[in-house]
């Protein structure tokens, strides 16, 4: 089907989360159209500028998700996903991506603030939806440690000043967490939910244990960030068909098995999330 709005996307999550993955190769965004369709639920496929830098390149990987997720019958999004620079939202943009989330949260408060807004504006005059960051999440080329928190009352003055449509919070995930054993602050995200008017965004999920999403959700989170999880699952799973023949060479012996014990995982939080 066509793409679908991302806050159209919200609401048919609802109550439920709104998943989102990140993309690496094309079979992380074949894994997320399948594993939607079998777990009928909404989704959304995102590529990070870091993942845009690996290929040297936003538009291959962009033009295959998107046609991926317009052939998929389930409802989908592609999402450009920590964006520092600007030009890459613009060809993000002209190659037909609906959302994106801008990155400033390692710039100065005044800066983030300006440059967001600007962008802000611009996506929405080109019906695109917008995700920002205030207080980084932990993790992230190690610049805050986990400890960092959201504050509400900033968050609202943020969201109030720069008009976007969702805000990715710190409540105590870190990005790339190969154990899941962060606890997040849910007493917080009720209190940013209460506050915030618009969609929160957790970052850093895959360090949070099943029960910690669910109550996330429960508490008023809204979209669900999940990309380290994948890329365990992936390894484990290649690594495993690899070492029981050291003479396998074709990618698809080693590529088919990790796409699908990566919809098998995606299928599970799909329905972990619901
Ligand atoms: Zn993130």
């Amino acid at each position: 089907m066509p793409l679908v709005p991302v806050p159209d996307l919200i609401a048919a999550a609802r109550p439920g989360g709104l998943a989102a993955f990140n993309v690496i190769a094309l079979e992380h965004a074949e894994a997320i159209a399948a594993a939607a369709e079998a777990a009928k639920r909404p989704a959304i496929l995102q590529i990070s500028q870091n993942t845009v830098r690996y290929h040297g390149g936003l538009k291959p990987l962009a033009r295959a998700c998107l046609a991926i997720a317009e052939d998929s019958s389930a409802a989908l999004a592609v999402h450009l996903d920590h964006a520092t620079e600007r030009t890459l939202i613009t060809a993000a943009v002209q190659l037909g991506i609906t959302s994106v989330m801008y990155d400033g949260s390692t710039l100065a408060y005044a800066e983030n603030l300006d440059s967001t807004a600007d962008i802000a504006r611009w996506c929405h005059e080109r019906d695109v939806f917008v995700e920002a960051e205030l207080g980084e999440v932990g993790g992230k080329d190690g610049a805050h440690a986990p400890g960092v928190r959201t504050d509400p009352d900033e968050a609202v003055a943020f969201v109030a000043a720069t008009g976007v449509d969702a805000l990715a919070v710190a409540v105590g995930s870190s990005h790339a967490m190969h154990t899941r054993d962060a606890r997040l602050d849910d007493e917080l995200i009720a209190r940013l939910a209460a506050k915030v008017p618009v969609p929160l965004v957790l970052h850093g999920s895959s360090g949070v244990p099943d029960a910690g999403l669910r109550s996330a959700v429960e508490h008023g989170m809204t979209k669900i960030n999940i990309a380290t999880r994948l890329n365990v699952v992936l390894g484990e799973a290649i690594r495993e068909v690899l070492a029981a023949d050291d003479r396998l060479s074709d990618p698809r012996r080693y590529l088919g098995p990790g796409r699908a014990a990566v919809q098998a995982e995606l299928e599970r939080f799909l329905r972990l999330l619901a």
